[in-house]
């Protein structure tokens, strides 16, 4: 209704105002002499896209630091998950800044990504709730191979609606996906495209939830590609805490899942359900000029936070680069730095007058630039030398049909030749360590079950629960990797302190007690096993930057979640300073791994250990 009232006042004043060919007629003969053309014509009023401007409640617009903000009316607040798995650059083909993600395709993560929450404006809720629609102008950086579904701007939680990259099982189709309930039927509505996105294209996209025609649609490149039914009321995300829009993947709490690699350009929502009309008008709008790159990147790893020496060698290893190529630091100040190409890598000259600071990385080819990445480059006379970190394989190296935890698992972590293999032990009340994370299995809680209770439970890849004197058996065929075992946190302090001793009394008798490092969250059990076992690793899994008096226990090694030391890096060198190790759990992304290679730990613990060991062999 308010946009009809405001059109129809426009057109109003535009029927009321002389055209710009009539004659004037001047009330001063003096202004015969005026040339009639001088008079201001009526600018041509664009109806259609004065409704879209109207409907926009939300563009998210990238900018030069990193950070976006609304473009629309309503200058809402976006919060901008920095990191280093992120960045914005400005598009020439676009002709604006766009954001870049560099996230490990259809991984968790809990920054590098945009969030709008939108949980208490109830009138954007409402708004979503009587029909809405997304516009999004997307590149996919990467080939999602076998990851499942992948998320560019999204608000989905068992409910909700926007955008998504469908798994293989759906043909990897771009797809617009409101949940709606009706009569009693809570459903997604998958309106396809049929489009298939290609790597290093750029595409536009326009989903449609018409509440009032019950209808789903989506447009590609300006084009009507499928209607789909999807009457009823629209269902938000499940929780509070999901309720946000996310560019560069999909919320999942406070975290952003399904994650995105490649570029977004246009991201916005409209309080409307968009004609036809409407659609192809912003279609025209959009950018079009994409030139495919010349520069095609692959497997870029970089320090993303470290120290530097001016005139020393900062390497970016990628595939792909060719004599010639240049880096570029672009920071307060832009440096086109001297770089030697080898087969794998860029050597990258730290200039005289560089500084210290937030950095954009770009591949310059002649006049074509490609981003890479940014980094927090810090400089210094002596800085800290960078070693190779030791794997550990969360669990064991769990994956393709090897259950977190299994006997495969262990086997896997020694076939693989990683540092260490992680695991974790619970007791029975009748005082059998048995090998699982979770404290319940089968629906049965270990802590509080016999061993004959457990006897019938297996893992889901036939493999029987293993006791921990199994685990020992596997582990003893090849000692080359370290059993990093876990004592959980058991009902109380007693049982832990029983689960303890028996676990040193097992791996002493089995004779494997030089091969075997030892973490837990409870400090009664590190301080035990500390002091029955004095010089072996002892890790203490903090979320406290208090260290004092634990290397005095003979706990030496802080072991810390990587969110926690990611927000708080100078734990490292305090730790190092203290004479402790540092281990940093659970640590996925390639990105994330050079940025705690880069920091200086001494241990990381990952879900993907191939993925690890691959960076050091690359690297050191
Ligand atoms: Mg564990």
């Amino acid at each position: 209704m308010k946009i009809r009232s405001i059109l129809l006042a426009l057109a109003l004043i535009a029927a009321c105002s002389p055209k710009p060919d009539e004659p004037v007629t001047p009330d001063d003969p003096n202004e015969e002499q005026k040339d009639t053309t001088a008079v201001e014509p009526v600018p041509v009023v664009d109806s259609v896209a004065l409704s879209l401007e109207e409907a926009l409640m939300l563009d998210f617009v990238f900018d030069d630091d990193g950070k976006a903000h609304d473009g629309s009316k309503n200058s809402l607040w976006i919060d901008s998950k920095l990191g280093v798995n992120m960045m914005t650059y400005y598009n020439g083909s676009a002709e604006r800044n766009v954001a870049r993600f560099f996230n490990s395709l259809g991984g968790i993560v809990d920054e590098g990504f945009y969030k709008y929450s939108y949980y208490s404006n109830t009138s954007f809720k409402n708004a979503l709730a009587s029909g809405h629609s997304m516009e999004v102008l997307f590149m996919l950086g990467e080939d999602p191979r076998d990851v499942g579904e992948i998320k560019m701007f999204s608000s989905m939680e068992a409910g909700g609606t926007g955008f998504l990259i469908t798994d293989q099982s759906r043909g990897r189709e771009i797809t617009f996906l409101p949940n709606t309930t009706n009569q009693g039927e809570k459903n997604w509505r998958w309106c396809r495209s049929g489009v298939v996105p290609e790597v290093g294209k750029y595409y536009h996209v326009v989903g449609v939830w018409d509440k009032e025609a019950g209808k789903a649609r989506i447009y590609v490149n300006g084009e009507l590609k499928n209607t789909v039914a999807a009457a009823g009321t629209l269902n938000f995300p499940n929780g509070a805490a999901s309720n946000w829009f996310c560019v560069g993947g999909d919320p999942s709490g406070a975290s952003c899942q399904s994650a995105w690699n490649g570029d977004v350009v246009i991201a916005r929502v409209y309080s409307e359900a968009l004609t036809d009309a409407q659609a192809a008008k912003l279609w025209e709008k959009a950018p079009k000029n994409f030139q495919a790159p010349s520069i095609k990147l692959s497997n870029v790893l970089f320090f993303s936070e470290c120290e530097v020496k001016i005139n020393s060698v900062y390497t970016i290893a990628a595939d792909g680069l060719v004599t010639g190529d240049k880096i570029r630091l672009e920071g307060d100040e832009t440096f086109d730095c001297v770089t030697e190409i080898l087969s794998d890598r860029a050597l990258v000259t730290i200039p005289e007058s560089f500084k210290s600071g937030d950095y954009k990385i770009f591949a310059v080819r002649g006049a074509e630039s490609a981003p890479i990445g940014s980094a927090r480059l810090t400089v210094s006379d002596s800085p800290r030398e960078l070693f190779a970190p030791k794997v550990v394989a969360h669990r064991g190296f769990h994956g393709s049909g090897r259950p977190e935890n299994s006997i495969a698992a262990l086997k896997a972590a020694q076939d693989g030749g990683f540092y260490g293999s992680e695991m974790d032990v619970w007791m029975t009340t009748d005082g059998e360590l048995f090998v699982n994370h979770d404290g319940v299995i089968s629906g049965k809680t270990i802590q509080n079950c016999t061993a004959a209770d457990l006897a019938g439970v297996t893992l889901s890849n036939g493999e029987p629960l293993p006791t921990f004197r199994q685990y020992l058996e596997q582990f003893a065929k090849n000692t080359a990797t370290r059993l990093v075992i876990e004592i959980k946190s058991h009902s109380s302090d007693q049982r832990n302190l029983d689960c303890t001793l028996e676990m040193l009394k097992e791996v002493d008798e089995a004779g494997l007690a030089d091969y075997v490092d030892y973490i837990s969250f409870d400090w009664g059990v590190c301080t035990a096993i500390a002091a029955q076992k004095p010089g072996s690793i002892v890790g203490y899994l903090t979320s406290t930057s208090n260290l004092e008096g634990m290397l005095e226990k003979g706990i030496n090694c802080a072991d810390f979640a990587y969110t926690y030391l990611f927000s708080n890096p100078s734990l490292f060198d305090r730790a190092h300073s203290m004479g402790m190790l540092v281990n940093i759990w659970t640590v996925d992304s390639p990105s994330e791994m050079m940025r705690a290679i880069g920091l200086g730990a001494d241990f990381i613990t990952t879900n993907k250990p191939d993925v690890l060991q691959n960076i050091v062999e690359r690297l050191f």
